[in-house]
């Protein structure tokens, strides 16, 4: 088990993610990274190691946004290592977190590395990035896009998404991998437990298996399965 905290605000979210990261270390882990929107592009650090270091990294490379995920790794498919740790991206354009596994990953690298799709990472999880990025390529938006992904996966999953095209959107699907979506006023998050959002939220909806969730500032809607 590992961790996922998500969010999207009117103000700056990067230190809610990391207090939520490190609220979810007792989950176990061995790799830590975050990904924010910030005008109109995605800044990404990720690193192996504790939460601590990637807060060190932070310090020297920093990031921020009104908008973005963040998670710890606990490796199932690919050492520990930054390379493997998430987010994943696709083209600088899409971001995504993940906790579970991914059973037909290989099926689907081969699939994406025929079509021209590069790799980067050892990990199951880096087939989800690609498979949105190549649904959104062909005109859906993220919230589409994430629901053909997971249709095409069999195995575990809690995901969160980030575009660069879409400011202020998170999308969040769970199967297997627990999510709960935190409702603030005038903001939204979502996270694997209620622990790193009770600074932030006292009123959380409890995802089901199946269930695809878009949350911006404002708004946030579910789809079961
Ligand atoms: N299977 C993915 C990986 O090895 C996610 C592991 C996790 O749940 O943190 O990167």
């Amino acid at each position: 088990m590992c961790g996922i905290v998500a969010a999207s605000a009117h103000r700056d979210v990067t230190d809610i993610l990391i207090a939520g990261l490190r609220a979810v270390e007792y989950r176990g882990y061995d790799s830590a990274g975050i990904a924010m929107q910030f005008n109109g592009s995605l800044q990404r650090q990720r690193i192996q190691g504790k939460v601590s270091v990637l807060e060190n990294l932070l310090a020297s490379h920093p990031v921020s946004g009104h908008c973005g995920i963040a998670h710890t790794r606990w490796a199932t498919h690919g050492v520990p290592s930054d390379r493997n740790a998430h987010p994943m991206v696709s083209g600088e354009r899409v971001a995504l977190v993940h906790n579970g596994i991914i059973e037909n990953h290989q099926e689907l690298r081969d699939e994406l590395r025929a079509a021209g799709c590069e790799f980067t990472s050892e990990t199951d999880t880096e087939v989800m990035v690609h498979l949105v990025s190549a649904f959104m390529d062909q005109g859906a938006d993220l919230f589409t896009a994430v629901k053909s992904a997971i249709s095409r996966v069999q195995g575990a999953y809690a995901i969160a998404v980030v575009c660069a095209r879409e400011p202020g959107v998170v999308v969040g699907a769970r199967k297997g991998s627990p999510m709960v979506l935190g409702v603030g006023f005038n903001e939204h998050f979502l996270a694997s437990d209620i622990h790193p959002l009770l600074p932030v939220t006292n009123r959380f909806i409890f995802l089901e298996d199946g269930d695809v969730v878009r949350i911006d500032a404002e708004t946030y809607r579910v789809e079961d399965a």
